[in-house]
Parts: structure tokens; sequence; C-alpha cells
């Protein structure tokens, strides 16, 4: 197509494999395992039942991660339990600042060598954290920074929980500057929002990632307790997964990065639409709306004169109203452009265009808020530019 760089080329269907990861995984931690798996884990390591309890309670409750506070652990035992249960995972490696320290981006080197990012963002009424669920990604869309360097491999529960612990525990100390100082020293920040929209594709990476979401709604101290309906999975659109994550019972929200309505750009924008159609997707995303009763997100990348046009915003339009009402909204994103890449973001009134007809069709529509734009806050950029 014209409007493409040469560079992207559509990849046979049999070419999508989700490769296996090539490296290996990090040493175990608390946060894979079930409650009643962290008693059975302790107790084979010689130590009472009881202090899987307490080690849950540091790390979920108190978000406590120095060894020297745990004062209820027997010295002699300490450190074994640390050792054994809360090794560290996430070592940083730069953190940048931006809208007026309202926006934090994280860098993070995993115990292999991996970079992975995680971002917090304070909103007036909330705080959301945004994390990676694998280092890379496999998925190979084009405009997206994570998917130029491939799939390195699949981040363990306790490194995608952890991103999540890491921004409770700096929000807590008030490592989040800009905020009202005063009023958090009385009611401490707490993250209310997780997105999986950082590096990596989640359904790719079903059952860690799932193991993460029951880490992070399960009660304190087993998990964090977070409501499920402050968790959004974000998907290229992996239909059976999708299919799949409707039945755990975990209403979280799900977001489908659609960035085109007809098959013939998706394939090139999506490429893993040349497995499972715009249709189908589609047809999952209602499905997962029907049994879990959440609204599901639309994602669209707007990308000047490649995917922008009032037509596509049309048909867009008539393929969610032919599902049904009330089911979806759409979100679109101004392409974030990465280097190298000579696509950019849609004219201010194209955009506007493009979602004024979106709701014409009675279609909920808001424009992603672009926070840290200025600290290359678009999906993989930030770790891109470090490695
Ligand atoms: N793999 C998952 C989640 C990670 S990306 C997914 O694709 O949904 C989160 C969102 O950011 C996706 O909608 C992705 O398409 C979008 N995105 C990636 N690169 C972008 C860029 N340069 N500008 C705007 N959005 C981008």
């Amino acid at each position: 197509m014209s409007e493409l760089p040469t560079s992207s080329r559509r990849p046979a269907p049999g070419e999508l494999t989700f490769a296996a990861p090539r490296r290996g995984m990090p040493p175990a931690h608390l946060a894979d395992l079930t409650a009643a798996g962290r008693k059975a884990a302790v107790e084979a390591l010689g130590h009472k039942g009881f202090r899987a309890r307490q080690l849950s309670t540091h790390y979920f409750e108190r978000l406590v991660d120095d060894p020297a506070e745990m004062t209820d652990l027997p010295a002699a035992e300490r450190g074994a339990l640390v050792g054994a249960f809360l090794p560290r995972l996430l070592e940083p490696v730069r953190h940048r600042v931006a809208d007026e320290g309202r926006t934090m981006k994280s860098v993070w080197r995993l115990h292999d060598g991996s970079l992975v990012e995680s971002v917090l963002m304070r909103y007036p009424d909330r705080v959301t954290i945004c994390i990676s669920s694998q280092a890379g990604c496999g998925m190979n869309c084009p405009f997206c920074a994570t998917g130029q360097g491939g799939l390195t491999r699949n981040l363990s529960t306790g490194e995608i929980v952890e991103q999540v612990l890491a921004g409770a525990r700096m929000l807590r100390r008030g490592e989040l500057p800009g905020g009202d100082a005063e009023a958090e020293r009385d009611r401490p920040l707490r993250v209310s929002n997780v997105v999986f929209m950082g590096m990596g594709e989640p359904l790719a990476n079903y059952t860690r990632v799932v193991g993460a979401l029951h880490r992070l709604v399960d009660p304190a101290p087993d998990g964090l307790g977070l409501s499920a309906r402050g968790i959004t999975v974000s998907t290229v659109g992996l239909v059976p997964a999708i299919g799949r994550l409707a039945g755990e019972g975990l209403p979280v929200t799900l977001a489908l990065s659609l960035h085109a309505p007809d098959d013939e750009l998706r394939d090139e924008l999506v490429p893993v639409n040349t497995r499972w159609r715009v249709a189908e997707a589609l047809d999952a995303a209602y499905g997962y709306f029907r049994r879990t009763g959440r609204r599901v997100s639309i994602e669209y990348a707007l990308i000047r004169d490649v995917n922008d046009q009032a037509w596509r915003a049309d048909l867009l339009g008539r393929l969610l109203t032919e599902r049904g009402r009330g089911w979806v909204h759409v979100n679109p994103i101004p392409l974030n452009p990465t280097p190298g890449s000579r696509w950019t973001a849609s004219r201010p009134g194209v955009q506007e265009e493009f979602v004024a007809r979106l709701r014409a069709h009675g279609i909920p529509t808001t424009v992603r808020d672009t926070r840290g734009r200025d600290i290359d806050g678009a999906c993989g950029q930030l770790a891109a530019s470090t490695a």
C-alpha cells in the first residue's frame, strides 16, 4: 500500500509464532504463588506456615520491602525467608518525571538484563499505573516502539505484580512529586487503576497475567485488594484468549487495539489480524461484554492519512452498533511517533471529525490523554532509548 513504508510487509500466516521465551525466568517470588501455595512453600523450607501470612502482610498490605522493618520475623529466620520469597526482581535503571510531577516513567532491569518500563500517573481522582507483561513483544505492530525489537521473554507473575508494588511504595514514600504534600501525609496516595498497556501482549503470556490479576484483586494480605473494575487488559485481539479471560470470573476491563476497521489496513497495522480478522476480534470483544457486563474499550491510534479517514470512522461506527448498543466505547489515541517512523498523529481537524462521526453513530468516544509525551511516553520508547 502506498501509504505505508516499504519496510512494513505482511507476514505469512504461519510466520506468526508466539515464540517460546528465549531467556531464563527470574527467581521465584511470593507474588508468583497463591496464599495456599505460599504456606506450602514456607513449610517446605522448614518454617512455620503462618510466616507466609506475615510475609504477605509486609509485601501487599504494609508495602514494606526493607527486611529491617519486618520485626515480627525472628532475626535468625528473616534473611532466609526474605531471600527465598522476596528476592529483588526489578532493579531501577532510570526514572523520568513529566507533567509537573504527575507522571513518572520508570525503566527496570530484570535479573537477566532485560529492560521493561512502567508509568505511574496521578489524576485528581485516581492513580493509574501502566505496566508491562513481557520483555519486548512478538506482535510486530509497525507503529509501536516495543514491536520493533521482538519478544525477549514473558514476565513472571512476580515481575508483573512487582511493577505495581514498586509504584505503590513510591507513592507511599511521597516519591511522585507535584501533589499536595500535606493532604497526602494524612491520606497517602494509593494505586487505584492498573492498565496492561506497557510492553508486551498480555494475552500471549496468559497464565502469568491471570496470576497477576488474582494477586492484584485478592483482598489483603493475600493480594493488593484492588477493584477488578479498575484494571484494564489491552490486547491486539488474540480471540481464543479473550474467550478464556471472559470465563475467569475476574470482571476486568478489556481493551481491544483495533486501529483499523477494515482487514486490508489492519493486516498491516496489527499483523495478528492475518490470523484473527476484524469481525472475529469484535465478536470476541462483544462476547466479553456479554459474559462479564464490562463495557469494552476500543483503542484506535490515529495516524495521519493512514487510518484517520471519515469513511473509516463511519465503518467503525457501523461495525460497533450492528453488534449492539451500550457495550463499547472508543478511545482514539493521537499517534506518538516513534523514532525513525515517517508516521505522525492526525491533524487536529481530522481527529475532531473522526470523533464526531463516531459520536454521531451513538458511540461514546473520548480521546486518550497523552501523558508523558516528553519522556518517550509511547509504548517501549523509554526502554528502547535506554538500551
Ligand atoms: N499489546 C497490547 C498492549 C500494549 S500497547 C495491545 O496492543 O493492546 C497499549 C496500546 O498502545 C495499544 O493500543 C497500542 O496499539 C498502543 N500504541 C503502541 N504504540 C503506540 C504509539 N506509538 N502511539 C500511540 N499508541 C500506541
